[in-house]
């Protein structure tokens, strides 16, 4: 870096900060700022873009431009050269602005004597805030330099824009964190709420991101590194014996701690009058926006490490983050993504859950369904806009969240919550009632668990039994492999707890998105379709014996239900069923009571078990049709991928023919057969279900009541006629000849 900018970029941010500390309103603080950019930059304009909602800049102060265009001039993100600074998180740096690509020109502005032109995108951590631009009559594109002091203003502009510093007259002038703002996401788990945001990870707020004593700087970020690198290796003597595999991620780690680049950028930054913080920060987001748009996935990740190091690093020297604060009883937990073993940590009480990614056959989103929390996710950076405190309704039966809502949303959402209360009552006055419909037919309806927790549950819904208890949730919540005696303690608790009903315990189904953290994690191109479920079970049998022998203990001579996940053909079935077996020879030798009766089922998950031999149908005692899986084998569509997870619907007459074939198969051969996977739990599904002929159906506890409801009030015989007739007519899906025919039943 030559001193000439050095000293000129440190003089700038030194006035720059005299301009801040002055007490004066955020206009004229704003005007100041851009008159001096302009001067110290010897550019005729300095114009400052801020976003007044996330889709449009408004121009909010200027030197140079014409002064009435101010808070006037509006583009939307991606329109003109500084639309498209912001769009693309890039600069844009040309000596002739009229002919680059995507120029537009503003006559209200005057800004076409201007040739040259740099825009530079204001962002904090991944958001961007604005542009900061300069132009110039003469055709001169700026050195690489003068556009590396623009960065650094750039970042300072960010942090005291996320400050508030710039607050005054015009939304685009309010604090961003003190705006209403409207988020769409995707259902996941229906219900609506009030609460206050907490964050999962909050955020660290930097209040002095200038410094003039660099030297000063330059000790705390050294010392802060030092103890960032003492920390990893902490962490690294810690590990050591336990996993190798951690202890990797760990040395990866303590690379990038240790990089002389990643210090000596930073070092350079604090040499040009940022504080070590902002130097941190401005690095991430740098690395943030350049690694992001990177094509390697192996790059994408490595934004991740980044992001994780620099965050501790800015915990280190704000001393901020570490405690994340006491959880507010009505908090809505706000995260990026979350894994089920730490949503099982934050537990029951929470009342909504937000998230930026996720997916909705993810087991994080079956642990809140289960429990009945409403669920958006894909809520585009809400955690960049959320601050622990603030008030968030949550419509999870339109995936729409609002964040600091002003007074009318409020009283609307309200009402809506009280009409969800009357709903609630109208099912626990049924609750007691069988799901028996006009016609005659009665319907037994179960309810899917997997914690303890659940099984309370049990009563209050009205369910019949537990049709789905997935075994692996108890695995997931621990940080290491529970012992034979724990699980069949547990096991006993839930039989007990069910007092007399049905359980059908499920054997683990690890893999696919369900990681245990004590197991060695397969790097499978595809693991939905990978080393999962039995598969694990039979090729390594250890866990699998373990908990079948913890099963039969826990039945203690009373009757027992297990199934097997993901069983793809009748050789599976008949190797898993020999380690019941096998597990009951070695209990009776032991002089253990065997259950009194055992009933050995196995999930319809794959395409292929559905036109498995007859002998399979009349080898198992039952089976049950896990429709998440099922569908996404049936459609080739992960349900994992929100792009393609939408595309096929379950009621596809394709996807209904099939379900049809496999109750004949059962009704052939007498098999019991059931539907566990989500989409049992929503009414209209669960209607066409029943049409077609099933007649045990396990879903979340909180659907029964609403499937119950639903199935109560129709004859089946008018669903089969609505469900011919669009199928008939060739309706992609019959939901809304049956969904629009429901609207005047109920
Ligand atoms: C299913 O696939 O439908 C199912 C019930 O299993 P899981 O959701 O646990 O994969
Ligand atoms: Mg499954």
């Amino acid at each position: 870096m030559p001193d000439r900018i050095e000293t000129e970029s440190r003089k700038l941010l030194g006035k720059l900060r005299t301009a801040l500390a002055e007490d004066s309103a955020g206009q004229e603080r704003l005007d100041r700022i851009v008159g001096l950019i302009a001067h110290s930059m010897r550019a005729e304009v300095c114009s400052i873009y801020l976003f007044r909602d996330s889709e449009t800049l408004e121009l909010c102060a200027t030197e140079g431009l014409q002064a009435a265009s101010v808070h006037q001039t509006r583009l939307r993100l991606g329109e003109g050269l500084v639309g498209r600074t912001a769009k693309f998180r890039r600069v844009i740096n040309t000596a002739d602005a009229p002919n680059e690509k995507g120029f537009r020109y503003m006559p209200e502005t005057g800004e076409e004597r201007y040739s040259s032109f740099c825009g530079v995108p204001i962002q904090r951590l991944g958001s961007t805030l604005g542009v900061l631009v300069v132009q110039s009559l003469a055709a001169r594109e700026y050195s690489a330099d003068e556009v590396y002091a623009l960065e650094v203003v750039a970042m300072v502009l960010a942090e005291m824009t996320e400050l508030g510093a710039f607050v005054g007259e015009g939304a685009a002038l309010m604090p961003l964190h003190q705006q209403p703002r409207m988020f769409r996401g995707s259902i996941a788990q229906e219900g609506a709420t009030e609460g206050t945001v907490y964050l999962h990870e909050p955020r660290v707020v930097i209040t002095n991101p200038i410094s003039d004593d660099p030297e000063g700087e330059e000790t705390r970020l050294s010392d802060a590194i030092d103890e960032l690198r003492a920390s990893i290796d902490g962490m690294l003597t810690s590990t050591a014996q336990e996993s190798s595999e951690q202890t990797t991620v760990l040395e990866i780690y303590r690379e990038l701690a240790n990089s002389r680049s990643w210090k000596r950028r930073m070092v350079a930054d604090i040499e040009n009058g940022l504080s070590a913080e902002a130097a941190v920060e401005k690095e991430q987001s740098l690395a943030r926006a350049r690694l992001g748009r990177s094509g390697n996935a192996y790059m994408r990740e490595r934004v991740n490490d980044l992001d994780d190091l620099s965050n501790r690093l800015l915990r280190i020297l704000t001393g901020q983050g570490t405690d994340t604060g006491e959880m507010p009883k009505d908090a809505v937990l706000v995260a990026r993504n979350i894994g089920p073993g730490e949503l099982l940590e934050y537990g029951k009480t929470l009342k909504a859950i937000v998230l930026e990614e996720g997916s909705v056959g993810s087991h994080a989103t079956i642990v809140a369904r289960a429990w009945a929390i409403p669920l958006v996710l894909n809520a585009k950076r809400i955690t960049a806009e959320a601050l622990n405190g603030n008030t968030i309704l949550v419509d999870g039966d339109q995936g729409i969240v609002h964040l600091r809502p002003d007074d009318t949303v409020k009283s609307a959402f309200r009402e809506k919550i009280a009409m969800q209360a009357a709903a609630q009552e109208r099912y626990a006055s049924i609750r007691d009632l069988p799901a028996t419909t006009k016609c005659g037919t009665t319907l037994a309806l179960h309810m899917n668990a997997g914690l303890m927790a659940d099984l309370p549950s049990l009563d209050g819904s009205g369910a019949e039994g537990v049709g789905l208890f997935r075994t692996e949730l108890q695995f997931l919540v621990r940080n290491k492999m529970p012992k034979r005696t724990e699980l069949s303690n547990l096991y006993t608790r839930v039989i007990s707890s069910a007092a007399g009903k049905r359980v059908a315990f499920r054997t683990l189904d690890i893999g696919s998105d369900k990681v245990l953290p004590y197991m060695k994690p397969n790097d499978e191109p595809n693991p939905a379709m990978g080393w999962r479920a039995i598969r694990v079970g039979l090729d390594k049998p250890g866990v699998l014996r373990m908990q079948l022998q913890a099963l039969i203990r826990a039945a203690n001579g009373g009757p027992l239900t297990v199934m097997f996940p993901f069983i793809a053909q009748l050789e599976e079935f008949r190797a898993a069923k020999s380690e019941i077996d096998k597990a009951m020879a070695r209990e009776r030798k032991l002089g253990h009571p065997l259950p009194k009766t055992l009933e050995v089922g196995a999930m319809i998950e794959t395409p292929s078990i559905a036109f498995a031999p007859d002998a399979f149908f009349e080898e198992v005692d039952f089976v049950s049709i896990g429709g998440n899986d099922l569908k996404q084998f049936f459609f080739a569509a992960d349900r994992e991928n929100e792009r393609v997870r939408r595309r096929y619907d379950t009621l596809n007459p394709a996807f209904l023919s099939f379900l049809e074939k496999i109750i004949e198969r059962c009704d052939a051969t007498n098999t019991p057969v059931s539907f566990c996977g989500e989409d049992a739990g929503r009414p209209v599904e669960a209607l066409c279900f029943a049409a077609i002929g099933l007649r045990t159906l396990s879903m979340r506890p909180a659907s029964v009541g609403p499937v119950k409801h639903v199935l109560r009030r129709v004859d089946l015989n008018d669903v089969r006629a609505i469900i011919a007739t669009a199928r008939a007519d060739g309706a992609p899906s019959v939901r809304r000849a049956v969904a629009d025919w429901l609207a005047y039943q109920v």
